[in-house]
């Protein structure tokens, strides 16, 4: 993720990314209550974009709002850090990290001692490209009346990690999750879709994170005339389904071969997946 020359963005200064220090008592490190994001930039004609930027830093606003962590920099500072960012380390493709940490407190409300950091590095699609096998895992997603699940905390994605480890082992590429009542929800780090007779489908917001990546697809969905329904559905639903793909910032839109050896009724190629994948590429590198 870095090298001797990469500069990192911490608390108003650029560093040496392998010089950058934490308290080692950090709350965020002990206890998981930082707040994240995860942004791509690409190459378009006008010069280096970062796509949805504004949308990613007012989520993770809305994020460290919800743990009660005051957030110092504005989304329009946050947005003129991360192109500085990318000037700084020779960067066009890559992904961005923000990260909002605590610092020193063993107490469990969170200390006014907070840390801002912005990080990149280039990074392929992050589910790859070939379909994947998943899994239905037998963890479930956080409940939300446990925690804020539409804010990307930290500590959220030890759930994520328990998933995607037990999928592997397993012999899968990544896992399915489900939500406190059996019904579909998301992917450890990516939104999921499936199809069947033409038509999208998506689980609901409430019990999952609001992609912002999930909200282009209905975008680019609407323009090429694809009908996306959001409702609750069982993995019974989805072993029917002609096609299946996971969307996020880091996969961007990734092929979904089967679920528990459930193979899809079309081809990728055939699958309004396919021609989304397409017009997805086509936006991050036109917007
Ligand atoms: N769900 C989860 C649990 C995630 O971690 C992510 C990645 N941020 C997503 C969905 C997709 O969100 P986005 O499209 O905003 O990257």
């Amino acid at each position: 993720y870095f090298n001797k020359e990469t500069l990192l963005f911490l608390d108003g200064e650029w560093v040496n990314a392998q010089d950058g220090k934490t308290n080692l008592y950090s709350q965020t490190l002990h206890y998981g209550a930082g707040v994240f994001e995860g942004i791509r930039s690409y190459k378009t004609d006008k010069g280096v974009s970062v796509f949805k930027a504004k949308e990613h830093f007012k989520r993770l606003h809305y994020s460290a709002e919800k743990m009660h962590i005051k957030l110092k920099y504005s989304v329009e500072e946050l947005t003129d850090l991360s192109y500085e960012l990318l000037e700084r380390n020779n960067l066009v493709d890559a992904y961005i990290r923000p990260l909002v940490y605590l610092g020193e407190n063993m107490a469990l409300q969170p200390t006014e001692d907070v840390h801002v950091m912005l990080c990149a590095w280039e990074w392929g699609r992050y589910l790859g490209d070939t379909q994947l096998k998943l899994m239905t895992s037998s963890f479930q997603r956080p409940n939300p009346k446990s925690c804020f699940v539409e804010a990307k905390v930290s500590g959220h994605y030890t759930n994520s990690i328990l998933a995607t480890t037990e999928a592997k082992q397993k012999g899968f590429d990544e896992a399915l999750l489900l939500d406190m009542n059996e019904n579909v929800a998301e992917g450890p780090g990516a939104n999921f879709f499936f199809e069947k007779d033409g038509k999208l489908c998506t689980a609901p917001l409430g019990n999952i994170l609001s992609g912002i990546t999930r909200q282009t697809i209905f975008e680019l969905a609407e323009d090429l005339g694809f009908e996306v329904v959001e409702k609750f559905f069982k993995v019974e639903e989805v072993y029917q389904a002609d096609g299946a793909f996971f969307t996020g910032t880091a996969a961007e839109v990734a092929a979904v071969g089967s679920l528990d050896n459930h193979s899809f009724n079309l081809p990728w190629e055939k699958t309004m997946g396919y021609q989304l994948a397409k017009a997805y590429q086509n936006c991050v590198h036109t917007k």
